[in-house]
């Protein structure tokens, strides 16, 4: 988790890497949650490249074989396999109509190509988002104390000494001050 000033970063955002081999190629490709693609919300894999957005040229593979999108309710990404005479292999096992989570490390046979779920960030479930109360204040340069914003033409809250030098400051929540 990755968070800056109580706000989520794009890094937060939940991707995954799938590698394979091609040609003696080793290819990386990622997926993210939203990412644009020829059929909103899922990206779909296979060897007919209008209809896939990750296109394979190994006869093994189907011309529209699978899509993986990210659930947010189960806050993982899914396999769902398109087509019933080939199914695909996830994590050792033949996938017909469930939908297998996918998991850092999981393998995926579509046909005899082997792909490997490299890496997956799925970020903060939603709802756990909220960034954190934060107030700013000014610390006086005689006491240290803290006193809020409003007092700056008045001058610290504490011992009275103009606040038109003091520096801002981040006053914790339930600090009792300001
Ligand atoms: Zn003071």
């Amino acid at each position: 988790m990755k968070y800056v000033e109580g706000k989520i970063t794009v890094e937060n955002m939940p991707e995954l890497t799938l590698n394979w081999q091609e040609k003696q190629q080793n290819i990386s490709k990622k997926i993210f949650h939203q990412q644009y693609s020829k059929h909103p919300g899922t990206v779909r894999l296979g060897r007919d490249p209008a209809q896939c957005d990750l296109v394979f040229s190994d006869l093994t593979v189907s011309g529209l074989h699978v899509e993986i999108f990210f659930d947010s309710a189960k806050h993982a990404f899914v396999l769902r396999n398109l087509r019933e005479s080939n199914p695909p292999l996830v994590d050792g096992r033949a996938i017909t109509y469930e939908e297998p989570l996918l998991h850092q490390g999981s393998t995926i046979y579509l046909g005899e190509v082997k792909l490997q779920v490299s890496e997956m960030e799925l970020g903060e479930p939603e709802g756990h988002t909220l960034p954190k109360q934060v107030s700013y204040g000014l610390q006086c340069p005689n006491c240290g104390r803290h006193s809020s914003y409003d007092r700056i033409a008045l001058g610290c809250q504490w011992c009275g000494t103009s606040l038109t030098s003091a520096i801002s400051v981040v006053i914790p929540p339930n600090s009792g001050e300001g």
